[in-house]
């Protein structure tokens, strides 16, 4: 599927356009989704879309610097949305420099735990036959304010 999006908006629509696609099939998780794109291209924006569907408090920044925010989900939204997901994982691998950093931001709990849906920026970071179980989502530049995004 893919869809053209305007504005900051639009992609956090779509994004939780998206979610609600995925977690329709899997209710429980863990779910690990990969968000590839160039610098600038939406993945944290999308992030913000997915944080709102979730209702997380905090705000979503960029985790650039962090490498890894953890959201709790509530019960209100569990049973708001119908899932079972209790926690939201975004990681930003962006400046990951080798498989030990990657052991120590404890990627492969966060992918595997119960009740996680984990979201990773530049997941390409990690290697390849990591990524088997990963949904894929890629945004595209296509103009100024217009991305394509894509999700099959
Ligand atoms: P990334 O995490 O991929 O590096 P960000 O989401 O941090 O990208 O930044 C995307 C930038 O592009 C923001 O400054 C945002 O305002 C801008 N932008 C312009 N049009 C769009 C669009 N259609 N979708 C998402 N972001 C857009
Ligand atoms: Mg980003």
């Amino acid at each position: 599927m893919e869809y053209i999006t305007n504005s900051p908006n639009e992609t956090k629509k779509v994004a939780e356009e998206i979610i609600k696609d995925i977690i329709s099939g899997q209710k429980k998780g863990p779910i690990f989704v990969g968000l590839v794109g160039d610098l600038g291209a939406g993945k944290t924006t999308f992030m913000k879309g997915v944080a709102e569907f979730f209702e997380v408090q905090e705000t979503i920044l960029s985790p650039t610097f962090v490498i890894q925010k953890i959201y709790e989900i509530t019960e209100e939204n569990r049973q708001k949305e119908n899932h079972e997901f209790k926690r939201l994982v975004h990681m930003d691998l962006y400046r990951l420099e080798d498989e030990k950093s990657l052991e120590a931001i404890k990627w492969e709990e966060y992918k595997s735990e119960e009740g996680n849906i984990l979201f990773v920026e530049w997941p390409n970071q990690i290697w390849q036959n990591a990524l088997t179980d990963m949904i894929e989502i890629k945004i595209e530049h296509a103009g100024e304010d217009r991305r394509k995004i894509i999700f099959n």
